[in-house]
């Protein structure tokens, strides 16, 4: 692996692709997700979650269980970055209006993916950075080339990924089945009626009910 050293002291690239993911035809149920969350966890989508919130894939599902994968591909904006999520069905995703997400996203809002970690294959050359908040730290995925945010993990959801909506190729068949921090939503943005949405961090079982495919 080659490493270089980006501008910021807290960023350094990697040149090589990540090796994670699975390939084509491999069978999942996207229901493994969130196979190993309680009821007693919580969301922790943004940051203001209980410290006990974890959670984590587990291993090959039954046969029984599986379902034939279907592939979604998606990339940075110069297409030096390109991502395969091997999943059972186009996932949902959900939008968050906090402020952080705002001025991170410079929009109105951020719209991510929950997707297993195991589920994405990414090739390219990323720059990683680290954000370390109160109890977590989230280890973000760049394009080192045009610094499209393409992902992201956490140490509060080992297992997950959170990838940006908007860099799936088939974006524009996305649903968006929740809101969250709809408290600093901005005014003219209006939520379809009987829309999901939790003016802060949603409750953990509402993420997983209106994520899962
Ligand atoms: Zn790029
Ligand atoms: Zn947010």
């Amino acid at each position: 692996m080659t490493e270089t050293t980006a501008g910021s002291p807290a960023a350094h690239a990697h040149a090589s692709p990540i090796p994670n993911g699975i390939g084509r035809g491999a069978r999942i149920s996207h229901a493994a997700l969130f196979s190993d969350y309680t009821p007693a966890h919580r969301v922790d989508a943004i940051g203001s979650a209980s410290p006990s919130s974890t959670l984590t894939t587990r291993g090959p599902m039954k046969e029984h269980d599986a379902v034939t994968a279907e592939i979604f591909e998606g990339g940075c904006r110069c297409g030096a970055v390109r991502y395969r999520l091997t999943l059972a069905a186009l996932p949902r995703s959900y939008a968050c209006h906090c402020h952080q997400c705002q001025r991170w996203s410079g929009s109105a809002f951020s719209q991510n993916l929950f997707v297993p970690e195991t589920a994405l294959s990414v090739t390219g050359p990323l720059l990683h950075y680290d954000l370390t908040t109160a109890d977590r730290t989230s280890h973000q995925h760049l394009c080192a080339n045009c610094h499209a945010r393409v992902y992201n993990t956490n140490t509060r959801r080992p297992g997950i990924a959170v990838v940006r909506a908007g860099t799936l190729d088939r974006s524009e068949e996305l649903t968006c089945a929740l809101h969250i921090y709809t408290s600093s939503k901005q005014a003219w943005v209006v939520l379809p009626d009987g829309a999901m949405a939790f003016p802060e961090a949603a409750p953990v079982e509402a993420m997983i009910a209106a994520l899962q495919v």
